[in-house]
């Protein structure tokens, strides 16, 4: 695989942990060498770092796309922006990690995208109208457009789309996608699910899935 990352320290770490786990790695401290060892050979996956010295990352994401349309990218962003999630996604990424990143959450996103290019192993899929859900690989389609969704969005949909049709409670929501001993409150849930319903709504067709809000019960995700 080819990793490209400016930042030495991390850079280094990841190509050792990479490494460690028995992947053949390249590391490209910028966009020039990254394009250089991309010629040279072509790699399964690449885990591109957006900030870069030399090009802009999305560029060379695109590039490296164009070029490559079966190949994996993985790309890194900085905390919070939610934008350049979105834009990375439009410019080819399959998948991104938002920095500071903790390892064995990247190194199980790296496995996750090696499998599904090495073997094509069937993985659990959800589907409810045109929402279609990649439950090992943790990857969530709306209307063919992959959704960007932090982490716990994605538990949640996951988790009402597996449940389509009937009414989840509170209670299983916090069980489930939240932590064991949640003390705070549920107004969380409720933010998370707005968000949710925001994210699904954008460029809805008519086989879109909702989700239905039951007042004191919890929710429900209807497919057309
Ligand atoms: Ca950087």
């Amino acid at each position: 695989m080819l990793l490209v990352e400016d930042d030495a320290t991390i850079g280094r770490s990841l190509e050792q942990a990479l490494r460690a786990e028995g992947y053949q790695v390249t590391l490209a401290a910028d966009g020039t060498s990254a394009r250089r060892a991309f010629e040279h050979s072509v790699p399964d996956l690449v885990v591109l770092d957006l900030g870069l010295p030399d090009v802009d990352g999305l560029d060379l994401c695109r590039e490296l796309r164009a070029s490559a349309p079966a190949i994996s990218i993985l790309v890194l962003t900085a905390r919070q922006e939610e934008v350049d999630v979105v834009v990375g996604l439009d410019a080819g990424a399959n998948d991104y990690v938002t920095k500071p990143f903790r390892l064995a959450e990247l190194l199980a996103r790296v496995r996750a995208h090696l499998r599904r290019s090495d073997v094509h192993a069937p993985s659990h899929c959800l589907v409810a109208g045109d929402l279609e859900i990649d439950v090992d690989a943790r990857r969530a389609f709306a209307g063919g457009r992959e959704l960007a969704l932090r982490p716990r969005e994605f538990d949640l949909l996951a988790l009402l789309a597996s449940e389509a049709g009937r009414a989840v409670t509170r209670e299983r929501i916090m069980d489930e996608c939240w932590d064991e001993h949640w003390y705070g409150s549920t107004k969380t849930l409720d933010v998370h699910i707005s968000q949710l319903r925001a994210k699904l709504a954008n460029g809805a067709g008519p086989e879109r899935p909702t989700i239905s809000v039951l007042r004191r019960v919890g929710y429900r995700l209807d497919a057309p």
